[in-house]
């Protein structure tokens, strides 16, 4: 079957495939890094994770940029309000995102660029744009005149015909979305940063840096660009009018949209203080991969309401998936095959391909694996479960876990760490050369209780994870 994705820019599903060499050149908008990341973000971002990891199952390579906005005016207002530098400002919040991705195992993409390595970039943009007659100034700042892109709108479907002209508004905080002209460069202020270019003193505004740093590093048409909803209008139409005013042409063949994280009827998001970060869910004691897990099982199109209800049905999905592995991997099974399984097994496979084939729809892809452990599960019970059977079983295990990530245990989230584990090996092995066998009896139970199976071998005790 076909991949296909829905595309923000026709309204439509449509087949996806790169255009050229069989590697997809993909943008996603990074996060700004004036402060932790809350989980609203990560929706959106797991859902990259996501698509990256269903790219590459379906043979594609990856070429994967992702900015992190490092300067802005919240960045600005929190470094001065702190004394600090804002580089120095910055490297916590880009290090303690970096970090986060990592816990809830999201892949690096190919290049993180940071927008204040790209100024010089920007300020050659803008005076391109300039020389093409698409801005204005303004007591030393420069904006992009919507009047001069006749596709404005295009990606959000509004029609701005009506209210373009001669409008300004000096924004680059997206939740004021305004409809019209925006600033691609600000003239420095008394006390905030600035960069020496070519056009002179300044620092760009926020949409500029998307627009640049794709182009320098994929090419003049991407073959995808991402981001959540909330960057549609303005961010992105602002994107496009910029990139397609430079090169003439079109900016990125698919543009694809998470919907938001929503908290009682409302978008999680930091200015209404309705939102947790990834560091509070493991603080109450969540597993990372929990938190991935309730993130990643919702299509990305659809909203997903978060509650703690949620969180525990994810724990609990996630125990179900690992039991099952656990059976597969410990049980002993009649020889032979069975062939209604196998056929039912080679199914699922196919639905969980089908789901995520058709624009992501992990829910169906999810249903499928669960029909399917639910089979399986009564046939282990009823002894019709044969040895034949494991293998396309892990295979279809395997092929989930390739996308959704979360069978491994986390070590040391609510478990021991590796070192733990090997300290309480050894201090077993200890008790049973003094021939005390109960004791290392008890330190194989409690490391079972943990999730941890020891394997007595030949060369030695061999550990793993439940
Ligand atoms: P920011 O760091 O504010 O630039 O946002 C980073 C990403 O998170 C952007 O792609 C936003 O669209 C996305 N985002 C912000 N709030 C939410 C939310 N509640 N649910 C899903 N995505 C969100
Ligand atoms: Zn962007």
């Amino acid at each position: 079957m076909a991949l296909r994705f829905y595309n923000t820019l026709s309204q439509q599903m449509e087949e996806f495939f790169p255009a050229r060499d069989n590697t997809v050149r993909m943008y996603s908008c990074g996060p700004t890094v004036y402060d932790f990341a809350h989980i609203g973000n990560f929706r959106t971002f797991t859902f990259v994770d996501i698509l990256r990891k269903w790219l590459r199952a379906s043979g594609f390579q990856l070429n994967h940029v992702m900015n992190v906005t490092d300067v802005d005016d919240k960045i600005i207002r929190n470094a001065v309000a702190q004394h600090k530098e804002l580089n120095e400002y910055t490297a916590v919040y880009t290090q303690a995102f970096l970090e986060d991705c990592a816990t809830l195992r999201l892949e690096r993409p190919e290049s993180l660029v940071p927008a204040t390595e790209h100024i010089d970039g920007m300020a050659a943009a803008i005076e391109k744009l300039a020389a093409g007659n698409h801005t204005y100034s303004s007591d030393g700042s420069v904006y992009f005149r919507i009047a001069s892109f006749p596709g404005y709108g295009k990606l959000s479907h509004n029609d701005f015909s009506g209210n373009i002209a001669g409008a300004r508004v000096d924004v680059d905080e997206y939740e004021k979305a305004d409809a019209r002209d925006f600033a691609l460069w600000k003239a420095p202020k008394e006390g905030e940063p600035f960069w020496p270019t070519s056009m002179g003193p300044g620092r760009p505004g926020w949409h500029i840096e998307c627009s640049v740093m794709a182009i320098k590093y994929l090419g003049e048409t991407l073959d995808i660009h991402v981001g959540g909803v909330d960057l549609i209008f303005p961010h992105h139409e602002n994107e496009i009018a910029q990139s397609e005013s430079l090169t003439g042409k079109p900016f990125s063949r698919f543009w694809m949209h998470a919907e938001f994280l929503m908290v009682e009827g409302q978008k999680m998001s930091k200015s209404l203080g309705n939102y947790f970060t990834l560091r509070d869910l493991l603080g109450k004691g969540y597993a990372p991969e929990t938190i991935r897990y309730l993130l990643a099982s919702a299509p990305y199109r659809k909203q997903l309401n978060f509650t703690f209800d949620g969180l525990k049905s994810a724990a609990t999905a996630i125990d179900r998936l690992r039991n099952f592995k656990l059976r597969l991997e410990t049980d002993r099974f009649p020889e032979g095959t069975n062939g209604e399984l196998a056929s039912r097994t080679a199914a699922a496979c196919q639905a969980f391909r089908a789901g995520m084939d058709e624009d992501l729809n992990t829910a169906e892809a999810l249903a499928a694996v669960f029909e399917f452990v639910r089979d399986a599960n009564s046939a282990m019970d009823s002894c019709g479960f044969r040895a034949g059977d494991v293998p396309a079983a892990v295979e279809l295990l395997t092929l989930f876990d390739s996308v959704f990530d979360v069978l491994r245990p986390t070590a040391g989230a609510g478990g021991l760490s590796d070192a733990a584990v090997e300290a309480l090996i050894a201090e077993r092995t200890a008790a049973k050369k003094a021939k005390n066998f109960a004791g290392a009896d008890q330190i194989r139970e409690q490391l079972l209780e943990q999730g941890i199976i020891l394997e007595d071998t030949k060369s030695g005790i061999r550990w793993k994870r439940k």
